[in-house]
């Protein structure tokens, strides 16, 4: 069957990649009328959970999208975050006094959140090329030359004046543009579960473990449809970890790092990963034709779930100002967007870094000073309020 890239010669935009970045990219523009083509190099999305927080923001900023009423019926809300020690809970942060409508975390898996974006552009006939995967851009005098590569080693060649790189954390947009990835691999591994486990604290609250060994999360999880019953994400950092791991593993790291909690009993182990994780940056994110957002602009630890919504809220950003450089000419709002949203970055980042650092003080007196420093954060509200706030990414 012929691509419609095959007949297709130029366009105003090309976004690569249709991760979550991609979708919401694409969505805000399709809605201010602006003629984009979507390729992403796989045949179908990635059906895995990953990030499982949608923040308050992300979902303040999709709402013109149309899709937050399907997002809040596939996912459960928790208004609370707690960071605890064994028993000990070191510091509470309460979601049910931000500044917003949605005054709680929604966990909802991110395969569940693409199929949203994803039925939403559908509802609306837009279509996304895949598999078709960006190769590399030269320069011409009215724009970029994108080459694509697509099924049955056919290729393509695309004129179009902007391309927006949503094409992830090894982006191939990004390298094209010569745009360094700025900063260090973690030393330790990261690994994720989703599991079906008998669990003592409530389904309203993510926790946050901190122990000598690492890190862990324990945040309950929606069923498909939406249900809350006994699904849980773990997620933990470990010195290093199986590519696959098996449900001895989890149950390992819950009996180290909530000892007191319970015996830990998994029931069904749904699926689960390990990575390596970085926390790097792009020099630029705009630079002459070419835009970055997504992990293609930034990567980072997962602690407190930022990855995915902040790349989404650079995409929803990014659309009002790229439709005001196509139809005026302006490049002020896209410089403006990006110097915002490189400090969002390193925002992000920073705080991922310490929250990824504060679980594994180095010793006993490091450790009293962070337990001194959250019990000093948990018992001024006007600190927990902001820290709630900021997790909940109201700042940007
Ligand atoms: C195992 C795992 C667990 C994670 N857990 C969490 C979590 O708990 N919390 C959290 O916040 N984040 C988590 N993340 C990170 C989160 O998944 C990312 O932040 C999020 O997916 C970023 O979305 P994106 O659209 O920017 O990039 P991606 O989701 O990486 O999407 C990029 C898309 O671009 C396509 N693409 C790449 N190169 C090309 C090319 N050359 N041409 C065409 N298409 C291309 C890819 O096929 C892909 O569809 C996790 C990631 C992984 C891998």
């Amino acid at each position: 069957m012929e691509s419609l890239l095959q007949s297709m010669r130029q366009t105003d935009v090309l976004i690569v990649g249709a991760g979550p970045t991609g979708l919401a990219l694409r969505l805000e523009l399709e809605r201010l009328g602006i003629a984009v083509v979507q390729v992403d190099k796989h045949a179908a999305g990635l059906n895995t959970s990953r990030a499982a927080v949608i923040h308050a923001r992300t979902l303040e900023v999709l709402e013109p999208c149309g899709v937050v009423p399907a997002l809040l019926s596939k996912g459960i809300e928790v208004p609370d975050f707690r960071v605890r020690e064994d028993e000990r809970v070191l510091l509470h942060i309460g979601f049910d006094e931000i500044p917003s409508r949605y005054r709680y975390a929604l966990m909802c898996p991110q395969n569940q959140t693409e199929a949203i974006l994803h039925a939403e552009l559908e509802a609306r006939g837009a279509i996304i090329e895949r598999p078709a995967e960006f190769l590399s851009a030269t320069e011409s005098p009215d724009g970029l030359i994108a080459q694509l590569g697509l099924s049955g080693e056919r290729k393509a060649s695309l004129l179009t004046r902007w391309i927006v790189g949503c094409d992830g954390s090894s982006s191939k947009v990004r390298e094209q543009a010569g745009i360094p990835f700025v900063g260090d691999d973690y030393a330790e591994q990261f690994i994720l579960a989703d599991v079906h486990m008998r669990w003592p604290l409530s389904r309203r609250e993510v926790s946050l473990f901190f122990s000598s060994d690492g890190l862990m999360v324990v945040a309950p999880l929606p069923e498909p449809d939406g249900a809350s019953r006994d699904r849980y994400r773990i997620v933990a950092t470990v010195p290093s970890a199986p590519a696959v791991p098996v449900i001895e593993d989890i149950e390992t790291l819950l009996r180290e790092r909530s000892p007191r909690m319970a015996t830990p009993q998994i029931d069904v182990l749904v699926w689960s990963s390990s990575f390596h994780l970085q926390h790097r940056i792009a020099s630029q994110v705009f630079k002459h034709r070419t835009l970055l957002c997504g992990d293609a602009a930034h990567v980072h630890s997962p602690a407190g779930g930022q990855g995915m919504n902040t790349g989404i809220q650079d995409a929803v950003a990014l659309a009002p100002r790229l439709a005001q450089a196509l139809r005026y000419g302006n490049l002020t709002g896209l410089t403006e967007w990006a110097e915002q949203r490189r400090q969002v970055a390193s925002d992000v980042i920073r705080m991922t870094h310490a929250m990824t650092r504060m679980a594994t003080p180095g010793s006993s007196f490091e450790r009293a000073l962070r337990d001194a420093a959250l019990g000093l954060v948990g018992s001024i509200p006007f600190l927990q309020h902001k820290l709630a706030a900021r997790i909940a990414e109201l700042g940007n």
